[in-house]
Order: structure tokens, then C-alpha cells, then sequence
């Protein structure tokens, strides 16, 4: 069988559970500058499955993450988790780019560099965005099959994958054709931690905006390129990809490409206001329904 192609989506988030008063901006974008930023909790399992199933399959697991340039930080870590490589979207003309807007240019960057793909594998839901329509919307835009919720891989032979899928109150077995699209849930496995021979190796890894700062550290270096050839050898260059790059339609990206638009983003607590328990006995819960069904809620 083929050795696997398997380019893997992943977000920066602000951590969502660290939420203060300066989380939003007036236009109501998130303000990033003010959150601690991790690595999406389901890209993680995203970047498991790919992991093992080149354990099983062979292949390269390739990393793409669109965002600001601190979005290296998860391709570092994604790195340090045993990626083959990762790849940095970024360019000011994505900014303000809603699900679909995203979803196309992360389809122009999955068909660009890595035409012959077989698998592109994304958090099943972001933890800022939450809406969940970036990995169903790029497969649409890929012409591709989507499977969504998937929990385990079973099989993958002649050109076929077969799949787990989370549904309620249990799972479905599903099967489709390759190339394919997956959006994986965090009931999929334990994401393996950094290993220490790759952290103590990537942590050096940079992108073209760290080499003016990275110059004066090492002089021996004369130019920018220099040092961009010498990191490229060592396999510690973490390429950064354009609007012209990814040869994306400028119309279909940022705020021209965003047909959808934040009107007001709230922050709400949960109060025990309006709460009632119910007594776990056969009166409460009799009372508890004919509460309901007057209330026309059943
Ligand atoms: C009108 C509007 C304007 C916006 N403006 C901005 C802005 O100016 N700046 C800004 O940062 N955000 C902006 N956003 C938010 C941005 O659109 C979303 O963060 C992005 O589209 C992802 O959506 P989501 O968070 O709901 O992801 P989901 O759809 O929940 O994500 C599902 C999966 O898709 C993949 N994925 C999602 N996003 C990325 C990504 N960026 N890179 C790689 N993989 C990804 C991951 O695998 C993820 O688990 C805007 C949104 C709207 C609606």
C-alpha cells in the first residue's frame, strides 16, 4: 500500500478558561494579546490519530496552522509531538477572515503544497470560535468526503478508510474513499507528550520573521539568507506561506472573502438563579414532568 499523505489542521486559541474582562475588542474580534495561547485541545487528538496511523501506515504527517506569527508556538509543540514538518500560514490580508473565508485558504494551502494528499485531519471544534465549520467547510472546498466525530481509524486498504464515529449514545462505522477529511474528537486517544530528543532539537526552530533577531545572536551569520539556508539543512526552518504562495483569490480570503460579521460577543455567567433540583425519588420526578408538560416544555 501507499505511504500515507496526511496534512493535519491546527489552531492557536486563547485559552477560553482564562477568560478576563479584556478577552474582547470593541469590534468584537477576540484580543488574543490578552489570553495565554495554547494549542487547540482537539488538534491534539487530530495530530494523535495522524501520528499513530503513520506508526501503521507509513507516511508524513505534515502541520499547517493559519494565524499571527505567535502561531508557531503550536507548530513547535506540534514538532516536539513528532510532526514531519509544519507550516505557517500567515499574511495581513487574512485578517478578519470568517469560517469560510479560513476554510478557503487553508484548501488553497492543502492543494498548493500538497497536492497528492490523502488524509487532511482537523479538531472536531476550536474552543474561541466553537462554531465547528472549519474542517466540513475546507473538505467541501476540497471536493473531497468529510467524515466528522471520528474516534478510532479500523482500516485504511485499497483506497478505502474505515471509521469510528462518535454519535449519540454510542458509534457508527463508516466507510468512504480517499482522499478524505476528518475532524477527530477528543474521545479519540491520549495525545502522546513532547519528546525529549525533539524538544531539545526544535526548540531551536524558526520562522523567516525570527532571522533579524536571531542575526545578532549569531554574527557569524552575514546575511538573512545565510542563516535561512544553514536552518533549512538542519531542518529547523519553519516555512511561512503568503496570499501569493498559497496562490489564494484575494476576494475569497480576509474581509472581502467573510460574508458573515460579529455583531456583539457577551461574556454570560451562570447563576443558581432559576435553577431547581429535583429529587432523584419517584414523586419528584413525576412532579418534575407534569412541571414540564404545563409549562408546554414536553
Ligand atoms: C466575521 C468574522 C471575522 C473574524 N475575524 C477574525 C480576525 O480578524 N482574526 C482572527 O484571528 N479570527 C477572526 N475570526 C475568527 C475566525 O474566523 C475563526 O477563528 C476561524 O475561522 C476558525 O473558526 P472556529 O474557531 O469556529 O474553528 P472551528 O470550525 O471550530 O475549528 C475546527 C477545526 O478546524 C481547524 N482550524 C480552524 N481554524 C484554523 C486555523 N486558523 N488554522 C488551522 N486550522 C484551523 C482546526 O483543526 C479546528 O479544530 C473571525 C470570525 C468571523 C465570523
Amino acid at each position: 500500500m501507499k505511504e500515507l499523505s496526511m496534512v493535519v489542521l491546527v489552531k492557536q486559541v486563547p485559552d477560553t478558561q482564562n477568560l478576563t474582562g479584556e478577552a474582547m475588542k470593541e469590534d468584537g474580534t477576540v484580543n488574543r494579546a490578552a489570553l495565554p495561547a495554547i494549542f487547540n485541545p482537539e488538534d491534539l487528538n487530530a495530530l494523535e490519530m495522524a501520528l499513530d496511523l503513520r506508526e501503521t501506515y507509513g507516511g508524513a504527517v505534515h502541520v499547517i496552522s493559519m494565524g499571527p506569527p505567535s502561531a508557531v508556538e503550536v507548530l513547535k509543540e506540534a514538532l516536539y509531538r513528532g510532526a514531519d514538518d509544519a507550516y505557517l500560514l500567515s499574511d495581513r490580508r487574512f485578517a478578519g477572515s470568517d469560517t469560510l473565508a479560513t476554510s478557503f485558504a487553508l484548501k488553497q494551502a492543502v492543494t498548493t503544497k500538497f497536492p497528492d494528499f490523502d488524509i487532511v485531519l482537523c479538531g472536531r471544534q476550536a474552543i474561541d470560535g466553537d462554531t465547528a465549520q472549519v474542517g466540513p467547510q475546507t473538505a467541501e472546498k476540497l471536493g473531497i468526503p468529510q467524515l466528522t466525530y471520528v474516534e478510532r481509524i479500523e482500516e485504511i486498504k485499497d483506497g478505502m478508510i474505515k471509521a469510528r464515529k462518535l454519535i449519540d449514545n454510542g458509534s457508527e462505522l463508516v466507510e468512504t474513499t480517499l482522499p478524505v477529511l476528518l475532524t477527530v474528537t477528543d474521545s479519540a486517544n491520549e495525545p502522546r507528550p513532547y519528546l525529549a530528543k525533539r524538544l531539545l532539537k526544535y526548540r531551536k526552530a524558526a520562522c523567516g520573521f525570527d532571522l533579524p533577531g536571531l542575526l545578532s545572536k549569531y554574527p557569524q551569520f552575514k546575511t538573512a539568507e545565510a542563516l535561512r539556508e544553514h536552518l533549512k539543512q538542519k531542518g529547523l526552518f519553519i516555512e511561512m506561506w503568503g496570499m501569493e504562495d498559497i496562490q489564494a483569490d484575494k476576494e475569497e480570503v480576509g474581509f472581502a472573502g467573510s460574508p458573515t460579521t460579529v455583531k456583539m460577543i457577551e461574556s454570560i455567567s451562570l447563576t443558581g438563579k432559576g435553577f431547581k433540583k429535583v429529587e432523584p425519588t419517584d414523586d419528584g420526578i413525576a412532579q418534575f414532568v407534569a412541571e414540564l408538560i404545563e409549562d408546554h416544555t414536553w
